[in-house]
């Protein structure tokens, strides 16, 4: 069976959803095997073989300390000893980086965004700011598809088997340009934006006061999301911001707060399986693409939504 190189760059266990989700996919496709950016200790070998991975890559070296240039140059090496049927990786700004770089190296098609990938390799994704859903597949090389989380549900473990590992040397060249320092971002508790299964995400409506969209995040154990208005306002962090230029999510569930529902704020949204929107204008575009929709002030219907859900579970 042809293998599939799964790109992972997971320090430490647990296996994150996203990463379960690539192998599972990949099982689907032909035999996962996996470029891992950082050593694996002998817990991740057996966590990456529960998962269904059969072999493993991992650099001779330390890839912590480097930019994306060498992550890249070490899965194209990966990918030169494995030749597999197809590479994919997540759908972050790095991992897309990493995608395009080794794109380049092994002289392979790249497709982002996707959200299923079929066994003959066909693959669909958004296209055009989320306004079409097309099916496309890469006529060069080895297909390299970086995947949105939340688009297919991980399989359940298997029983681990033991691994092959091959050490693949790093470039002598050494990296362009090294990380020198770290400094670690606020821990707030919520899943990471990209994966969470739950979005509230609240706009310019919110007018300044997002404790009603963090209210109810944390009640429903997600992530809080903004449109462009609302982080360009400094009303919360960039990294929260949804959309064309910011981040595309794919969501069981996006609750959409105080936001109109521009062509760019839609793009990083409307894949969601169930998108409500909360919005005091009747016309608001976002009740287009919303399957539930509450006329009314987010001031009001946020808190009575919270105080339902806490009242359910009381
Ligand atoms: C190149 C480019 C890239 C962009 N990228 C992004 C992007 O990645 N993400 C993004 O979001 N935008 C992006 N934008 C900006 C986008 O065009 C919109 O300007 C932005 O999404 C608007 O944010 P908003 O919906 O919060 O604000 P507005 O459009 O001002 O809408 C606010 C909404 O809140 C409602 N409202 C107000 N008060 C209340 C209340 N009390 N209760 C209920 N509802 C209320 C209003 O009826 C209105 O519908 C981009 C624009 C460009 C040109």
């Amino acid at each position: 069976m042809a293998s599939v190189l799964v790109f992972l760059d997971v320090p430490a266990l647990p296996l994150p959803r996203a990463a379960r989700e690539l192998l599972t996919l990949a099982r689907t496709v032909g035999e996962p095997v996996v470029a891992a950016a950082h050593r694996a200790e002998p817990a991740m070998l057996e966590a990456l073989a529960a998962n269904g991975a059969v072999k493993v890559y991992e650099p001779a070296g330390e890839l912590d300390t480097v930019l994306v240039a060498a992550k890249a140059a070490f899965l194209a090496d990966a990918a030169n000893a494995e030749q597999p049927a197809a590479i994919l990786l997540g759908n972050s700004f790095e991992d897309r980086e990493i995608a395009a770089r080794a794109g380049i190296k092994l002289g392979s098609g790249v497709i982002t965004d996707a959200v299923a990938v079929a066994p003959d390799l066909a693959v669909t994704k958004s296209v055009l700011a989320g306004s079409y859903t097309s099916t496309c597949r890469v006529r060069t090389g080895t297909p390299i598809i970086t995947v949105k989380a939340n688009s297919v549900e991980p399989a359940p473990e298997v029983p681990a088997t033991s691994l092959e590992r091959v050490e693949v040397p790093l470039s002598a060249a050494g990296p362009a340009a090294r990380v020198t320092g770290r400094s670690g971002k606020r821990v707030s508790g919520r899943p990471e934006l990209a994966e969470a299964r739950v979005i509230v995400a609240g706009g310019r409506g919110m007018d300044g006061d997002f404790g009603p969209v963090e209210e109810l995040a944390d009640l429903l154990g997600g992530a809080v999301g903004a449109s462009r208005a609302a982080t360009d306002a400094g009303w919360i962090e960039h990294s929260a911001q949804v959309g064309q230029t910011g981040k595309t999510v794919s969501p069981q569930l996006y609750i959409s707060a105080g936001i109109s529902g521009a062509i760019q704020q839609k793009a990083g949204m409307q894949t969601a399986k169930v998108i409500v929107a909360v919005n005091k204008d009747a016309d608001a575009p976002v009740f287009e693409i919303a399957d539930f929709g509450i006329v009314g002030d987010v001031f009001s219907v946020l808190p009575q939504a919270a105080e339902e859900i806490r009242k359910r579970r009381a």
